[in-house]
């Protein structure tokens, strides 16, 4: 099989796949076309967690309300073996939040998170995943780290995910969850390279660094990503 670049990947699925499915009800046709992507709500990015983001237990209830508006759900779960190149403690002489050149990329070397099969890795029981059709483990390899829900940060190796919302004719994705300025972002970024349209509800995440977001979001908007918030009634 020739070598596909993950940035033809949406493109080359979209021209390949015809689909003849026949819709079981008669849906909303916008409704059907849209998924939402929960990332990372897992016990060590809420407070009391490894790598707690700030606030981040009150995207919960606004994700929970939000997902009535959805009938695909992708969640995407964080899974490092435990001794992953992302974390300061397989680094000799590092501390946390120092930031090492890792294959070639930049790596912010983060506390031991969400180590395979610790509490700290499970989602949320928090959360809400009764309609989560999805899980996409990410970070398995040990040598790179993986902020997308698509691809790990050097691009070598997709999900898989591309394909199952192409496959559900999925047109425009909505992103939530933790970190704004990590995996939501780049989840998001790598969405609209993919062709998706793509929305980032605001008041359903939070971000490790604020400022960060702020500046990301310029990206994300100039790119023609948009943002909402959804109001909890
Ligand atoms: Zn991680």
């Amino acid at each position: 099989m020739s070598k596909i670049l993950p940035s033809k990947i949406g493109q080359r699925l979209r021209e390949e796949f015809q689909f003849e499915e026949k819709p079981y009800f008669d849906t909303q046709p916008e409704k059907e076309s849209t998924a939402l992507i929960i990332v990372d709500l897992q016990n060590d990015f809420l407070p009391g967690g490894a790598l707690a983001v700030p606030n981040g237990d009150e995207t919960i209830p606004v994700i929970n309300q939000l997902q009535k508006q959805f009938d695909l759900i992708v969640l995407t779960q964080d899974w490092h073996p435990k001794n992953h190149q992302s974390f300061a403690s397989s680094h000799e002489n590092k501390n946390t939040y120092d930031v090492i050149k890792l294959n070639g990329m930049d790596q912010v070397l983060w506390p031991d998170h969400c180590v395979q099969g610790t509490e700290g890795a499970d989602i949320s029981s928090e959360l809400d995943t009764t309609k989560a059709s999805l899980i996409i483990r990410k970070g398995m390899e040990p040598e790179i780290d993986s902020y997308s829900g698509f691809f790990d940060n050097g691009k070598l190796k997709s999900t898989g995910l591309i394909g199952y919302l192409i496959e559900k004719e999925i047109k425009k994705v909505t992103v939530c969850g933790l970190a704004a300025d990590f995996c939501v972002y780049y989840t998001a970024m790598d969405a609209l390279d993919q062709g998706f349209d793509v929305e980032i509800v605001i008041n359903a995440t939070k971000a490790i660094n604020p400022d960060e977001f702020e500046e990301k979001l310029k990206n994300f908007k100039l790119k023609g990503g948009t943002l909402r918030e959804f109001n909890l009634n």
